[in-house]
C-alpha cells in the first residue's frame, strides 16, 4: 500500500517523508520487527509498554514507516503518519480493504467454539479456495483489524471470527468483517455479568450479521433461535437434532449425518464429544452451502483432530493423587486419561472412578475390551457409577464396586478406603463427578502455583537441542525443584530420559525414592549421619573434601557397601570443592582405596552468564580439565566430567563435556536472555481477590499508613502475602499483579497473608483470579523489582501454596 493512500484512508497527516513510498506488512510489536523497508510499524499502547518508545530504535535498524498517535521525535529517512488513534486507523484500513473485496466472507461469533469452527472450516475449505482467516484467536478490536487488513481480491474467501465481552463492541467488528455468510456457534454464560439479559447478549452478537444473507445456527438452542427469528431478516440455515428445523442432523459414534437438499449425507469423524459435534455440524453445513464437493469435505474432516484436553494432577486427602476429568466421558478420552495416568506414578496403586459413557450403544464387546484396557493400565480398584456400567458388572475383573448414581457413591463411605492411590476421576457431565473430586482433593487456600508439565518438557527438549546426542543431562532439582515440586517434576524428567538428578539434601532424595523415582541421584550437601539412608535409598554423595570422603568411606565400609561418589573441584567459585593443592592427598587416598567408585568429577562456574567474566570462565574450564585428567589418570575407568549449568550451556556449548547440569532453564528462565523466546514459562502463581473496597481521597491503606489515596480509588485485597513468598519489597507500587490481563500495582505494605492492590482502572470483582507471576508479570520482572534474581523468587513460594500440575 502507498503511504499516501494510508494518509487518505485514515485522515492522518504525513509528518516526515522518505523516498520509499510503499509498505506491505504491519508490525505492532517491536520485538517482532523485521526492519524491512516494506514494514509499517504501528505504535500501540499495551499494558506496560508504549510502542512510541521504540520508534527511534526501530528506525536506526531500518524500519521506514511509522503510524503514531502521540508526539514523537521524528526519525531520519522515515515516513511518519500521525493519526487520532492508531487502533482506529488500523480498523479504517481493514474496513477499506474489506469494502474492496468482492467474494464470500464467513463471519463467526458465539460464546464458545469460535476459534475451533474457524480453524476447522479453514481446514475444510482452504484446499479448494484460497482463504484468509484470523491467526490464532485474533478476534478482538485489534485482532480483527490485523486479520482483515491483508484481504485482497487475490483471495477467494475470508473466514473471520469476532469476539466481544461488552455491549457496543460488535458494531466496529461488523464494519471490518461484514460477513456475507454467518455462523452463530452457540450461546452460553460467558461474560453474562456485562449484559442485562441473555437476550441482550444474543442481540449484540447478532449485530455481526446485520448485512449477511445467510445465517447458520442450531435450532435446538431455543433462546438463540427465538431471537434470530425476530431479528434476522436473511435466509436461515437452522439445523436440529430434534426435528425443530429443516436441516435434520444426527450423530452417532464415528458418524454425522445431515439432511441436505432432500438427501441424507453421512460423514465419518473421530470426534465424539457434544461440543465438538456442534462445531463440526456448523462447519459441514457452511461447507455444503459453499458447494464444496463431498469428498473434499470428508478429506477436511479427516484432518481434524479432537481438541486437546487439559488434565490436572492434584494432591488429594490421605496421600492420594487425583487426576480430575469430570467434564466428559467417552472411550477415546478415557484412553487418553489412562495414558496420562500411566506417565505419573510407577509407585502408587491406581483407582478409577468412572461414570457411564455418553454413547448409549456400548456393547458387550466394548465393555470387555474396556476391562482389558483397565487391567493393562494397572487399575486395581474401580468405582463405577451409573446403570450402564452396573448392568455390565460381570465384564470387570478387578476389584469393583457399582453404584446407581453419584449420590449413592458419596453416601457409601467407600471412598474413605482409598489411601496413597493415584485416582482418575472420569465422568460424563450429567453425573457431576466434580462432587466426588471435591471430597477427595485437599482444600486449597486460594493461592496456587500451577505448573505446566508440558512447558518443562519443552524447555528440557530445547536445552537438549543445544547438546550433542551423547551428552548426558543431570537435572538439578534442589529446593523442591526450584519451588515447583520435586516428585512431580522428577517423574516427568525421568520419563523424558534425563540421566541424573541432583538434590541438595539426602531428605529430598529419600522423598523422591519414596515416590518411586528410580534415576541415579546425587546429593550435593551430604551428611555422614545420613549414610545408612543414602545406602538404603541409593543416593550418591557429592564429595568436596578429603575428610568428608574419609567419613563416608568409613561409614560405607561399616555397612560393607561400595561407596560411589561425585568429586567436586574448586576452580574459582570458592564454594565447595577440592583445590588444586588438595589433589595430591586425594589421589593418594583413591590410589590406596580402589574400592571407591568415582561416578563423576565436576566443577561449578562462578559467572557462566556474564560476558565480562568470559575470560575467567574459560580459565575455570581449563583448570577443571587439567585437574580432572590428573584424577582420571589413576582410575582404570573414565568418570563423567561436567561443568556447565544452564547459563553455561547456552554460552559455552563447546565445553559440554560428558554431562551438563540443568537447573533454572527447566523453569523457563534463560539467564542470558539469548534464548528466552525459545523457552516456555511453566509456573503461574495465582491468587484471588478476597474483598474490594472504595477508599476516599486522603485515606491511607495498610500498615504504617504507607499507602495513600491521592484520589478516590478502588482497592482490592488479594490472598497472598510475604508468608507465601510475595516479598515485602513489592510494597507500595514496586510490583504489579495482573487481573484479566490488566496490571494492578500494589498499594501500601505487603502483609503476611494479604496484599492490597489498586484496581481503580480495572473492572474487577471479588473472587476474580489474580496472576502474581507467569507470562505477565514474569518471574524475571519480579526479580528485577526486588533487586534479586529469578532463582530467589521461584524458591520463595512457600510450601503452604498448593502446587497444581497439568499437562495438555
Ligand atoms: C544449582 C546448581 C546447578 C544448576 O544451576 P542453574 O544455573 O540453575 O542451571 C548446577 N550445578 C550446581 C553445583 C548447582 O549448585
Amino acid at each position: 500500500m502507498e503511504i499516501d493512500q494510508l494518509v487518505a484512508i485514515t485522515g492522518g497527516t504525513l509528518l516526515s517523508k522518505t523516498t520509499t513510498p510503499t509498505f506491505e506488512t504491519i508490525c505492532f510489536d517491536s520485538r517482532q520487527a523485521t526492519f524491512r523497508e516494506t514494514e509499517l510499524f504501528v505504535a500501540l499502547r499495551g499494558q506496560h509498554t508504549n510502542g512510541h518508545q521504540f520508534i527511534s530504535g526501530l528506525a536506526a535498524q531500518g524500519t521506514r514507516h511509522f503510524l503514531v498517535d502521540e508526539e514523537v521525535e521524528l526519525p531520519d529517512h522515515a515516513n511518519v503518519v500521525r493519526v487520532e488513534s492508531c487502533l482506529r486507523a488500523l480498523q479504517q484500513l481493514a474496513i477499506y480493504q474489506r469494502s474492496a473485496f468482492k467474494q464470500t466472507v464467513i463471519g463467526i461469533t458465539g460464546s464458545n467454539g469460535k476459534t475451533i469452527v474457524k480453524e476447522w472450516l479453514t481446514a475444510i475449505l482452504a484446499p479448494t479456495q484460497y482463504t484468509l482467516s484470523n491467526p490464532k484467536s485474533y478476534n478482538s478490536q485489534l485482532g480483527v483489524a490485523l486479520s482483515v487488513w491483508p484481504l485482497s481480491n487475490r483471495f477467494d474467501l475470508g473466514i473471520f471470527e469476532a469476539g466481544i465481552s461488552k455491549p457496543g463492541e460488535m458494531d466496529s467488528l461488523e464494519l471490518m468483517i461484514a460477513p456475507t455468510l454467518g455462523i452463530f456457534t452457540n450461546i452460553g454464560p460467558a461474560h453474562e455479568e456485562n449484559f442485562n439479559s441473555i437476550g441482550e447478549k444474543i442481540r449484540e452478537k447478532l449485530k455481526l450479521f446485520k448485512r449477511s444473507n445467510v445465517l447458520i445456527y442450531e435450532a435446538d438452542q431455543q433462546e438463540l433461535a427465538a431471537v434470530i427469528d425476530k431479528v434476522f431478516a436473511g435466509h436461515k440455515l437452522a439445523w436440529s437434532r430434534k426435528g425443530r428445523a429443516e436441516i435434520e442432523v444426527s450423530h452417532s459414534p464415528g458418524q454425522l449425518s445431515v439432511q441436505w437438499n432432500g438427501q441424507r449425507l453421512t460423514f465419518s469423524t473421530s470426534i465424539t464429544d457434544e461440543a465438538s459435534m456442534q462445531n463440526l455440524t456448523h462447519c459441514i453445513i457452511a461447507a455444503l452451502y459453499c458447494q464444496t464437493p463431498l469428498h473434499k469435505i470428508q478429506e477436511g474432516l479427516n484432518k481434524i483432530k479432537p481438541v486437546k484436553m487439559r488434565l490436572e494432577l492434584k494432591r488429594g486427602v490421605r496421600g492420594n493423587q487425583i487426576i480430575d476429568d469430570t467434564y466428559n466421558n467417552d472411550l477415546a478420552g478415557l484412553g487418553k486419561a489412562l495414558s496420562f495416568m500411566e506417565q505419573q506414578h510407577m509407585f502408587h496403586k491406581k483407582a478409577l472412578i468412572l461414570s457411564d459413557f455418553i454413547q448409549s450403544n456400548i456393547g458387550k464387546a466394548d465393555l470387555e475390551s474396556l476391562n482389558e484396557l483397565l487391567m493393562a493400565k494397572g487399575i486395581e480398584k474401580l468405582f463405577a457409577v451409573g446403570p450402564q456400567l452396573k448392568e455390565a458388572h460381570k465384564a470387570f475383573h478387578m476389584e469393583a464396586r457399582f453404584y446407581n448414581n453419584t449420590e449413592a457413591l458419596l453416601e457409601s463411605d467407600d471412598l474413605e478406603d482409598l489411601k496413597d492411590h493415584l485416582i482418575l476421576i472420569k465422568g460424563a457431565r450429567q453425573f457431576a463427578l466434580e462432587r466426588v473430586s471435591r471430597v477427595l482433593t485437599e482444600k486449597v487456600h486460594h493461592t496456587v502455583l500451577e505448573i505446566n508439565l508440558d512447558a518443562i518438557r519443552h524447555n528440557l527438549n530445547f536445552y537438549r537441542s543445544l547438546l550433542k546426542p551423547r551428552t548426558k543431562i543431570m537435572a538439578v532439582i534442589k529446593a523442591f525443584a526450584y519451588g515447583s515440586g520435586s516428585s512431580e517434576v522428577a517423574r516427568l524428567l525421568e520419563y523424558n530420559k534425563v540421566d541424573y538428578l541432583a538434590v541438595a539434601y539426602a531428605d529430598e532424595g529419600i522423598a523422591l525414592r519414596k515416590d518411586g523415582i528410580k534415576s541415579p541421584i546425587m546429593v550435593m550437601n551430604p551428611n555422614v549421619d545420613d549414610a545408612f539412608n543414602m545406602i538404603r535409598y541409593k543416593l550418591e554423595p557429592e564429595i568436596y573434601s578429603l575428610s568428608l570422603l574419609r567419613e563416608f568411606h568409613e561409614a560405607y565400609n561399616a555397612f560393607q557397601k561400595e561407596l560411589e561418589v561425585h568429586l567436586i573441584l574448586n576452580t574459582g567459585m570458592n564454594r565447595l570443592g577440592f583445590n588444586q593443592t588438595d589433589l595430591e592427598s586425594l589421589k593418594e587416598y583413591l590410589r590406596y582405596n580402589p574400592g571407591i567408585r568415582v561416578n563423576s568429577i565436576f566443577s561449578h562456574l562462578a559467572a557462566s552468564d556474564e560476558d565480562e567474566h568470559n575470560h575467567f570462565t574459560l580459565t575455570q574450564i581449563e583448570s577443571f580439565k587439567q585437574m580432572a585428567s590428573e584424577l582420571s589418570a589413576l582410575l582404570n575407568y573414565k568418570p563423567l566430567w561436567h561443568i556447565l549449568n544452564s547459563g553455561g550451556i547456552t554460552r559455552f556449548p563447546e565445553h559440554q563435556l560428558d554431562m551438563v547440569r540443568l537447573g533454572i532453564g527447566l523453569h523457563g528462565v534463560e539467564v542470558n536472555h539469548k534464548y528466552q523466546n525459545h523457552l516456555q514459562r511453566p509456573a503461574v502463581l495465582k491468587t484471588i481477590i478476597s474483598q474490594i473496597r472504595k477508599v476516599k481521597a486522603g485515606e491511607t491503606i495498610g500498615y504504617g499508613r504507607q499507602g495513600k489515596a491521592e484520589k478516590d480509588m478502588v482497592v482490592a485485597v488479594i490472598a497472598i502475602g510475604y508468608a507465601d513468598g510475595y516479598l515485602r519489597a513489592f510494597s507500595q507500587g514496586k510490583a504489579f499483579v495482573c487481573i484479566k490481563g490488566q496490571p494492578a500495582p500494589t498499594i501500601g505494605n505487603v502483609c503476611m497473608d494479604m496484599t492490597m492492590i489498586d484496581v481503580t482502572a480495572i473492572e474487577a470483582k471479588e473472587g476474580d483470579e489474580v496472576i502474581v507471576f507467569g507470562n505477565e508479570p514474569t518471574v524475571s520482572q519480579l526479580a528485577e523489582w526486588a533487586h534479586t534474581i529469578p532463582y530467589e523468587i521461584l524458591t520463595n513460594v512457600s510450601s503452604r501454596v498448593k502446587r497444581v500440575f497439568y499437562s495438555e
